[in-house]
């Protein structure tokens, strides 16, 4: 069966809002050092993105996280396939994750890290569905709220393809 990608969120679309999570992150953290924590592998477009759109003294950082789930639903269980570089005790953190779905795997990681005593631990998700939350999860920057629908595009995979598409778009099968 062919598949067939329809735009949800186009290129300029997503420029405009990491442009704008840009500032809003530069203009709370005060020239204070940030370390961003890409989560990969979804997050390394937006994160790119993001960190030229932050005009802070940053450190990047990346976490690999494998999630043990059923299909496409995420069981909050979670593998870390590659750890930080670095100690975090003492710093500002800001996690970047390409999307808050269940909320499990971004909840799991907030306690994993807040184990490593950083200052403080905020989220910035370019997507969040909150139609399928199973826990509650502060998600201090976001960029689109979506609905209920399976996205591919800006890092995000199906079977691991799509990653390189500028934009963000559904998987129509035709
Ligand atoms: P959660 O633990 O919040 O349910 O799942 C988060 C992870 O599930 C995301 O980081 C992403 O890897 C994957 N995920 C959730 N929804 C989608 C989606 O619509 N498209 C893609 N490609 N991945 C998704």
């Amino acid at each position: 069966m062919a598949e067939r990608i329809v735009t949800m969120i186009d290129a300029a679309a997503i420029a405009a809002r990491v442009q704008e999570l840009g500032k809003e992150i530069t203009r709370d953290y005060q020239d204070k050092p940030l370390v961003l924590i890409v989560v990969l592998k979804g997050s390394f477009v937006f994160a790119s993105d993001l960190a030229r759109a932050v005009d802070l003294p940053l450190r990047i950082d990346f976490l690999g996280v494998r999630s043990y789930g059923e299909g496409t639903e995420s069981s909050g269980v979670v593998q870390i396939t590659h750890d930080l570089s670095k100690p975090i005790a003492g710093e500002d953190v800001l996690i970047v994750e390409d999307i808050v779905d269940t909320g499990l795997t971004i909840a799991h990681l907030m306690d994993l890290l807040r184990t490593r005593n950083p200052r403080s631990v905020k989220v910035c998700s370019l997507l969040h569905k909150p139609a399928r939350a199973r826990v509650e999860v502060k998600v201090d920057y976001l960029g689109f709220t979506i609905e209920d629908k399976f996205v591919v595009g800006y890092g995000l995979d199906f079977a691991e393809r799509y990653r390189n598409l500028p934009y963000i778009g559904l998987v129509e099968r035709e």
